[in-house]
């Protein structure tokens, strides 16, 4: 199905049908393992659960086919997939890390990542020259990047990035997830890896937690990854493909539909009396618009922070008095979301403490514009 649009490939989860039953909707393999030939050979390729599903590959399929790689892995979560791929570096093997990034995975670099030998450089990943200046010829072997980054969303420039990593011998890692498939190909620009957290856009309902890595190419590492996978029993679940799978089917819609939505929540939300800022690549006022632009396709995003005027209270009282938004952390779901950041990133994170992050999900705009601004003035 190359030749579909994202949008036509998705709907039909690459249109495969179930050789025995004929059923558009393939059936869910639960087996954890595989009868032998009778010439002792394993002809099927399928040997083991802990490496081979057939309901995992094909999920598989549709992620490679979104970002254009050669393919594709799923795990039992976004943070899986990202350990997987700091799995594969030694000891002593010196990585760079945005000053800006998903909390969780910035922690586990500081502490595990380090107690597991690897040199961590965080910088700040949307100046290029910061992130070249912080390259060490020889010795950093990878660049990680997450562009929108979490939950300032600032925008990493990955092809300029690219080519000052790999001059110095260094592989580039990008975090999509907020970025998605259809608005940033990063594998298309140069990176050598994409991850991406499923349980946020690509499931998009609030109900899996999944991972994926995306390659440009099956190399040394990919085998590695293959090898880490299934050794430290990373594979996501059948179940969980499956859902994955169902959910993909309408990606490109809800994107679409989360993206314009944001837009215009952002551009009420400029004027709005009580908000002192708005972060939103999509914004004109946005410091690296100009990048946001040239690099996402067809949008920005359904990811955006502001900052509550009357500071730390104000946003917390804000969020404590919508009734359409549910409090929640996460992102990506149909439901739209909000959240106090700094309350779940804790001390030493560089997230203002006014500030409300915000997921946009389907619902209708004005219903979702009505709910904050009527939380915002302090009337919920
Ligand atoms: C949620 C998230 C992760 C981690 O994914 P999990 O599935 O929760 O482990 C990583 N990066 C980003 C940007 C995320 O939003």
């Amino acid at each position: 199905m190359s030749q579909w649009k994202p949008r036509t490939f998705l709907a039909q989860a690459l249109g495969k049908i179930d050789p025995e039953s004929r059923a558009i909707v393939p059936p869910i393999h639960v087996s954890t393992t595989y009868q032998r030939d009778e010439d002792n050979q394993y002809r099927s390729g399928n040997v083991y659960g802990r490496a081979d599903n057939e309901t995992v590959r094909e999920a598989e399929a549709i992620i490679a086919q979104l970002e254009g790689g050669a393919a594709a892995m799923v795990l039992g979560s976004g943070m899986s997939a990202a350990v997987a791929v700091f799995s594969t570096l030694s000891p002593g093997d010196h990585v760079i890390a945005p000053r800006v990034m998903y909390w969780a995975l910035r922690n586990w670099l500081a502490t595990e990542g380090v107690r597991h030998g690897l040199e961590v450089t965080f910088v700040d990943a949307a100046d290029t020259s910061a992130v070249a200046a912080a390259l060490r010829p020889g010795r950093t072997k990878l660049v990680w990047l997450e562009t929108p980054s979490n939950p300032l969303w600032e925008i990493s420039d990955i092809a300029a990035i690219v080519i000052v990593a790999h001059a110095a011998g260094a592989r580039v890692a990008v975090d999509s997830t907020c970025a998605t498939p259809l608005l940033t190909r990063p594998l298309e620009l140069g990176a050598d890896i994409v991850m991406h957290a499923a349980t946020k856009y690509l499931n998009g309902h609030s109900d899996v937690i999944a991972g994926a890595l995306v390659t440009a190419k099956i190399d040394d590492t990919w085998a590695s990854l293959q090898r880490i996978r299934a050794s430290h029993g990373m594979i996501l679940g059948p179940f969980e493909a499956y859902l994955l799978i169902r959910g993909m089917r309408t990606l490109d819609l809800r994107v679409r539909a989360a993206c314009a939505s944001a837009l215009e929540l952002v551009k009420r939300l400029e004027k709005h009396a009580h908000v002192a800022a708005v972060l939103y690549p999509g914004l004109p006022s946005h410091p690296q618009h100009a990048l946001a632009c040239a690099q996402m396709q067809g949008g920005f995003g359904g990811m955006l922070s502001i900052r509550a005027k009357g500071g730390v209270e104000h946003a917390i009282a804000t969020a404590a008095r919508v009734r359409l938004w549910k409090r929640a952390t996460s992102l990506g779901g149909v439901e739209s979301l909000i959240e106090h950041r700094a309350s779940i990133e804790g001390a030493g994170s560089p997230c203002p403490p006014d500030l409300l992050r915000l997921s946009v999900g389907v619902e209708d705009v004005d219903d979702l514009y009505a709910d904050l601004d009527a939380a915002l003035n302090g009337a919920g």
